[in-house]
């Protein structure tokens, strides 16, 4: 199978479902990962131009610890809108060339407007991709999406999960990458983020009855349902 997972920024893939990614690479998967957004807004000190190097870097280092290949749209953070056509257009480029069989992508209701503008971003672009005359040449399958955890798990009560008790080591390891992220936090904010999102992943595994897992909901609108199991 082909699965795509596309957050908004280098990192987020990290946090929502980077283990079920591995899981899938396991199982013989090709797996994208696309971050819509090039994360150069987020640091206090590093100017975007070197942070948005930095953070593509960043991305690659990671995918590349699990056989996962990594892309982006490379638009600014803050700046991710579903209503603008060009965006939509880049990722039905994706989506026709790359021929997801599910897609992963934000829930509409996370914390973040880049984030829900992603989601969004993902949804209308899933359906245009799907017509032969629209952009990009050819046309790809309107696919089944799974919308990973919001952070820290609020405001969603996950309804599929995975079991990533073998994998949350290489799901830290991968999240360790984004060391622009996780040192500032650690260093200035005091906190320590991967321990954050181990926890979450602790606490989505005792709802699972296993060690660590992540929690997903599916986009239950047709014809996006299908009778068959596709996360691992
Ligand atoms: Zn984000």
């Amino acid at each position: 199978m082909k699965v795509l997972a596309v957050g908004c920024h280098p990192d987020d893939v990290e946090i929502g479902c980077s283990g079920t990614l591995i899981k899938c690479v396991k199982r013989g998967d090709e797996v994208m990962v696309c971050h819509v957004a090039n994360g150069d807004m987020g640091h206090a000190i590093i100017m975007p131009p070197e942070l948005r190097e930095i953070r593509i870097g960043e991305a690659k280092k990671a995918g590349s610890l699990a056989g996962i290949k990594v892309t982006t749209l490379d638009i600014g953070d803050l700046m991710p809108n579903a209503a603008i056509q060009e965006q939509r257009d880049k990722m039905v480029k994706l989506l026709k060339e790359f021929q997801p069989d599910f897609i992963i992508t934000h829930a509409p209701n996370d914390y973040m407007p880049d984030h829900r503008e992603v989601s969004k971003l993902v949804f209308d672009a899933s359906f245009a991709a799907s017509v032969p005359h629209y952009g990009a040449e050819g046309s790809a399958a309107v696919t089944p999406i799974f919308y990973m955890d919001n952070l820290a798990g609020t405001n969603t009560i996950p309804t599929e999960y995975v079991d990533i008790t073998d994998e949350i080591d290489l799901k830290l390891q991968m999240l360790e990458c984004h060391e622009s992220q996780l040192k500032w936090m650690r260093d200035h904010d005091h906190i320590d983020f991967a321990e954050f999102v181990k926890s979450c992943s602790r606490f989505r595994g005792i709802q699972a009855s296993c060690g660590y897992a992540e929690g997903y909901t599916q986009e239950l609108s047709w014809p996006r349902i299908t009778t068959k199991r596709l996360l691992p």
